[in-house]
């Protein structure tokens, strides 16, 4: 996202004569299209001090726009202000000062020779044509920055931002490509069978819809392309909502929500707390719940793979040692061609044992036990 900053130029601006609106213009636009603004200046007639402004802008930012100081008069310092800055010297352009008579004849004026000035711009700018003024606007390009000079009337400025200003900022800093992407985190169901659900979701093209499985969770994300941010949530928002429908209680959380949050935020309702045994799955799960704290007051991790009925005692003692209100213990069994994965669940409404055969790779079983243990604690 680029950045910019505005300076006005004008001393009736800083002696208070007159309101600087075109500043306010100027943010208004960039921000509805996605560029910051970090800084706005104004500084008098001036060229040295304009020219210091701008140099000063240019090390902070992308883009820098200036209003104001382009008229005929030697107390129109802008284009003299921005060769200074920029280290070249001002040329004449034929084919300006050719547009600017135009110009007069149609309004039945002749121009004075001071009209010459304003087809005098920096070396190798780019000149906007003014239709709704004298006065051409222009653009400097430097490597990533462009340097930006528009007149300051108001209805001219405005003009000229609209019609030649945005387009060329939006096609030269890719804005409109703004990207933005929400993800829903859902457990307890399969990549396929979410699949099935949602597949014709998956066939949108702005927003686009796609699932990424990580062992037991499956992500689900939506991107979307748009204009301004406001774009982008707006395309996003009712397609989220569908998926919401389809997928219900499997969605556990959005974005940086984990499944030991919202896990320790369900038992936090129910004034419950949390021990947990586990034994194959190389302390992970004690990680994972102590690492978020909140309502988690005690984890064992077994050095010696157990027998179920060993793992169930356990379970028990550590229960009633640490006085906890729900106790998980979750031990992985090898298998001839599958694991087994076992899960003891103790709460002050219930005691159940479940048991599931694991088919993966052996090296994803401790993550796989580990999310479906989680998703058994946020769904008790
Ligand atoms: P001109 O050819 O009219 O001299 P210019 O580009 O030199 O145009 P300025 O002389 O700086 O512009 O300003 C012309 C008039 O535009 C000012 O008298 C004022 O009325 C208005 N103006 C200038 N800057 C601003 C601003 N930042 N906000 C609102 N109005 C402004
Ligand atoms: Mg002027």
């Amino acid at each position: 996202m680029p950045s910019a900053e505005i300076i006005t130029i004008g001393t009736e601006i800083l002696l208070g004569e007159i309101l600087d609106t075109n500043s306010r213009t100027i943010a208004c636009k960039f921000r509805d299209v996605g560029i910051d603004i970090y800084r706005k200046t104004t500084v008098g007639d001036n060229a040295q001090r304009i020219a210091r402004e701008i140099r000063r802008s240019m090390e902070r930012c992308e883009i820098v726009i200036t209003t104001g100081g382009l008229g005929p008069t030697v107390d129109d310092p802008t284009r003299e202000a921005v060769a200074l800055a920029m280290g070249v010297e001002l040329e004449f352009r034929a084919d300006l000062w050719v547009q600017i008579r135009e110009r007069f004849r149609r309004f039945n004026r002749i121009p004075t020779e001071n009209n010459r000035r304003q087809a005098y711009v920096p070396e190798d700018a780019i000149a906007v044509e003014n239709p709704v003024g004298t006065a051409p606007a222009f653009i400097i390009e430097q490597g990533r920055r462009s340097i930006i000079a528009l007149p300051g009337v108001p209805r001219e400025m405005e003009h000229l931002l609209k019609s030649a200003v945005m387009p060329y900022l939006r096609e030269r800093y890719q804005l409109g490509e703004l990207i933005k992407i929400r993800v829903l985190h859902t457990a307890g169901a399969g990549e396929s069978q979410i699949d099935a659900l949602i597949d014709d979701l998956e066939r949108l093209s702005n927003p686009t819809v796609g699932l990424a499985a990580h062992s037991g969770q499956v992500d689900v994300r939506i991107t979307a392309k748009g204009d301004s941010e406001q774009d982008a949530d707006d395309r996003i928002q009712p397609v989220e909502k569908v998926l919401r429908e389809r997928l219900g209680a499997w969605v556990y959380g959005a974005d940086q929500d984990t499944l030991e949050t919202v896990a320790l935020a369900h038992l936090h309702l129910k004034g419950w707390k949390l021990v947990v045994v586990e034994a194959g799955l190389g302390g992970e799960f004690v990680r994972r719940l102590a690492a978020v704290g909140d309502g988690f007051i005690g984890g064992e991790v077994l050095p010696v793979l157990p027998t179920l009925e060993e793992l169930i005692s356990i379970t028990d003692n550590f229960h009633q040692l640490r006085k906890a209100d729900v106790s998980l213990g979750v031990a992985i069994f090898p298998g001839a061609d599958k694991q087994e994965v076992c899960f003891i669940i103790n709460t002050p409404e219930e005691q159940k044992n479940i048991s599931r055969p694991y088919g993966g790779p052996p090296a994803y079983a401790p993550r796989w036990a580990l999310h479906y243990g989680l998703d058994l604690i946020r769904n008790l």
